[in-house]
């Protein structure tokens, strides 16, 4: 094999876009996408936030690089399976992106740590914050190569060995610096954005006319959005057909016939998503209705008068103040797993006191006890700041109608 590229020239790329990322004004995070030889398939950066928005809380640029491949394969573009290919990313995989490269199946290099939502947060390569199944997957597959130097940035190599086909196989002390720091200088800042850049009065969007424009954008994304509403953060069996027309296609597109719904602070529904399972392995429901409404308060507060911004964040208010109901539960596959972290990159903060229902599901994959055992095990900024508890449907009638 024709050995083609060093891991630090890799790592540099992923740099690079780590910078535009934060030139940007999103979090300073990149990516490579490799061949099985080492040749560059395709670079990314995070887009989370656009234009001082955010734009999309899943466009991580390790989770992009995973979609980029399916919907080029899905083209046509003749590319080797993803076994063969290598991620190189500037900063440690968040709990989606993990679970994305792990669904998947690719190989990872990675250069900075991310001691908060990192999978291998404490560094042992270990990967405890996985669930139990997924341990040995990870440990082929995440590399940490050495990084030579006598500063704080340097380290021994850990986790799978690096591909044959890298040349060098270390990391320079001032690129690994430059990877840790460009994400640090963002980080903060871009998660206020997140989490509560619009603490504002929310209002009742079922109280405006059909033809508003926050009506229109949202029946033009789902359009039975505000035909259904229960008792704030308590969905009942009323939100059982728009959950089982969403199954049924989701089964149709080649997913598991899974569904999320998202309601707002008032119990209005304002979307109910299928996967697009046939589009990428990775875009299941979840994934698919947080993106959705992402893009929709996106779509309408891009290039609007701050005064509109405004009006628009009162009735389409941050997903933390609602209830996403998922119709099947979390269980200890690596979808779901990058569910459970696309949840947590939805919030990049702490939920409301007020609002201790936010994540719920409705046919449960595994026990209870399980399912929280295995969030108790996840990264910091899951565990301890966000706290995610998905937790059963209280409503016996919307179970029974599920089940
Ligand atoms: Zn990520």
């Amino acid at each position: 094999m024709n050995k083609t590229i060093d891991i630090q020239a890799a790592v540099a790329i992923a740099a690079a876009e780590a910078m535009a990322a934060k030139t940007q004004g999103t979090f300073g995070v990149g990516g490579v996408l490799l061949d099985g030889a080492g040749n560059v398939l395709q670079s990314m950066h995070n887009n989370v936030v656009r234009q001082g928005l955010v734009f999309d809380p899943t466009a991580h640029g390790e989770r992009q690089l995973v979609d980029w491949y399916f919907a080029e394969r899905a083209k046509g573009t003749p590319l080797p399976p993803p076994g063969e290919l290598t991620i190189v990313t500037s900063l440690d995989p968040c709990c989606m992106c993990t679970g994305a490269i792990l669904a998947a199946g690719f190989n990872v290099v990675v250069a900075a740590p991310d001691v908060k939502a990192g999978i291998n947060y404490d560094g042992a390569a270990s990967f405890t914050a996985l669930p139990v199944p997924l341990r040995a997957q990870a440990g082929r597959s995440f590399c940490y190569p050495a990084v030579r130097g006598a500063t704080e940035y340097a380290r021994a190599p850990s986790g799978a060995a690096p591909r044959s086909f890298f040349i060098g196989k270390s990391i320079h002390e001032a690129t690994q610096a430059l990877c840790s720091l460009v994400f640090e200088a963002t980080s903060a800042q871009v998660m206020q954005l997140l989490n509560a850049g619009d603490d504002v009065q929310l209002r009742d969007p079922a109280t405006l006319p059909s033809e508003h424009a926050v009506v229109r954008a949202l029946r033009r994304r789902y359009p039975d959005a505000l035909t259904y509403r229960c008792d704030p953060h308590a969905p009942d069996a009323g939100l059982a057909p728009f959950l089982q027309a969403a199954m049924e296609q989701d089964a149709r597109d080649g997913g598991q016939g899974d569904a999320a719904a998202l309601l707002d602070a008032f119990g209005n529904l304002l979307l109910c998503m299928p996967g697009q399972l046939a589009r990428s392995l990775i875009r299941t429901p979840f994934m698919e209705c947080t993106r959705q409404y992402a893009q929709l308060r996106y779509e309408l507060m891009a290039g609007a008068e701050p005064a509109l911004q405004e009006d628009i964040k009162r009735y389409l208010g941050h997903p933390k103040h609602g209830t996403f109901v998922l119709a099947m539960g979390p269980d200890d596959s690596a979808a779901s797993f990058m569910t459970l972290g696309a949840y947590g990159s939805t919030m990049e903060g702490a939920l409301p006191e007020n609002n201790p229902a936010q994540f719920q599901y409705v046919r449960p994959a595994m026990a209870e006890d399980a399912l929280l055992a295995l969030c108790d095990a996840m990264p910091p900024l899951y565990r301890k700041l966000i706290r995610i508890r998905p937790r059963q449907v209280a409503d016996r009638a919307l179970i029974d109608a599920l089940a």
